[in-house]
């Protein structure tokens, strides 16, 4: 297996890429202190990625690192904007130390709500993971809020999810899953339905801000929020919507300046900082982007380090309730007096189970009536491998054994061909 060392100065980064799709590269810190998107290196201990990752490894006092296996695009970086990364972690945790302060005079306030944007390919999830994972080091617990249903990090694309963290990430996988908050959007772009992804947005933003009332410590150290690089025309109006509903306290956009300009004239009671992205981040091609969907999928079920064990079961068609949100667009004349678009998008139809369900992710809602679906979280998503319309049954991939926790099912129009 090839090996290189690599000895780096201060302020300077190893950037390397997972070669292939097969082999995996570990990565050592033989001397001195380095780390991986925030998240510190431990001497000596050989840290895994997989195909398909694009790693940074910086370090503040110089250090000697060592990689094996194949990697493609390998390079010393001396130029970084970690230091103004390091810089607005630090304004970050000035007001978290005003928030701690208020708390303890019994001050109805909290730390900041921060909101990371820009285009797509700039670096936004790993300034918020850096972020997070600097503020976890300084004994915070922030909450992540990832808002990027497209490429987000959290339970599978078309979601919406939130996390309580409390570890800095795993330098391989990330930020551990454990009892995230996942509503269901169902598509890829905000775009499709406009009307329920403002919803969900609402909805999600109201429930983080009771989970920080209940809790002093988590309320000190505020909100790092992820959003979709669609940046334009009612992309733009979504990300006002974020900040809204979120009372969000500072911006940070990536690399664009006009929208810097746009937020920073449009609402000029928040805090808009504008940060250039690193030069290593790498831009992704759609099909790069399909794949990275279907690899969060896969991994979902199967785990990437730790491996999951998913179940397929057969489970009868009578029991389950399946619904899709939102009717296919009438023309205005064709509508009902009564009944404006907004319902339409967010109006749900039942779905007779058929084949035409089949490699569809269905997310299974915590809804106890098909009311609440549309606003209520889920508990986890099953795909669909198979339907026999003459048995009425459906074979699924399922996270956990039978019985399905609920029945009503949200039909999502994320698609997994499970090859393993
Ligand atoms: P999206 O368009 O999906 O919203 P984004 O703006 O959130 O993308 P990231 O996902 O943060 O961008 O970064 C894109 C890729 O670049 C990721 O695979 C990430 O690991 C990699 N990356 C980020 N920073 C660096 C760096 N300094 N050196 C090398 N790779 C990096």
């Amino acid at each position: 297996m090839s090996e290189k060392e690599f000895r780096l100065d201060p302020d300077s980064e190893l950037r390397f890429e997972v070669e292939g799709k097969q082999d995996t590269v570990d990565l050592t810190l033989v001397n001195g202190k380095a780390e991986v998107f925030g998240t510190e290196l431990a001497p000596d201990k050989p840290y895994t990625f997989f195909p398909g990752a694009k790693v940074a490894v910086f370090t503040w006092h110089g250090c000697v690192l060592k990689l094996s296996g194949p990697t493609e695009g390998t390079y010393v970086a001396k130029e970084t904007p970690m230091v103004m990364y390091l810089n607005t972690h630090a304004c970050l945790e000035r007001l978290r130390r005003h928030a701690d302060e208020g708390l303890s005079r019994g001050e109805d306030t909290r730390g900041p709500v921060t909101m990371v944007v820009g285009p797509g390919d700039v670096g936004k999830s790993t300034l918020c993971r850096i972020l997070l994972n600097y503020a976890v080091r300084m004994g915070r617990r922030p909450i992540f809020v990832d808002l990027d249903i497209g490429q987000g990090s959290i339970a599978i694309p078309g979601t919406i999810g939130a996390l309580l963290v409390e570890r800095a990430a795993d330098v391989g996988e990330g930020f551990s899953q454990e009892a995230p908050l996942v509503y269901n959007f169902g598509h890829l772009s905000p775009a499709s339905n406009m009307t329920l992804y403002n919803i969900l947005v609402s909805r999600m933003a109201a429930t983080i801000q009771d989970k920080m009332v209940g809790n002093r410590k988590v309320a000190a150290s505020g909100v790092v929020i992820n959003t979709c690089g669609w940046i334009k025309n009612e992309g733009y109006k979504s990300l006002t919507h974020v900040a809204q509903a979120f009372e969000v306290d500072v911006i940070i956009v990536l690399d664009q300046e006009r929208l810097y300009n746009e937020l920073v004239r449009d609402i000029p009671f928040i805090r808009v900082v504008f940060l250039p992205k690193s030069g290593g981040v790498v831009e992704r091609t759609q099909s790069m982007r399909a794949s990275a969907r279907d690899d969060r999928i896969r991994e979902y079920y199967y785990g990437l380090r730790t491996k999951y064990h998913p179940h397929s079961f057969e489970v009868k068609m009578s029991t389950l309730q399946i619904y899709k949100i939102g009717a296919p667009a009438l023309p205005d004349s064709c509508m009902p007096a009564d009944m404006k678009v907004d319902d339409h998008m967010t109006k749900l139809v039942p779905v007779e189970p058929s084949v035409k369900l089949k490699h569809h992710m269905l997310a299974v809602s915590l809804a106890t009536e098909p009311e609440d679906l549309l606003t209520s979280n889920v508990a986890g998503f099953i795909c669909v491998l198979d339907v026999d319309e003459d048995l009425k049954v459906m074979k699924v991939l399922s996270p956990q054994p039978k019985p399905l926790p609920k029945t009503i099912l949200i039909l999502t129009e994320i698609q997994f061909m499970d090859s393993s």
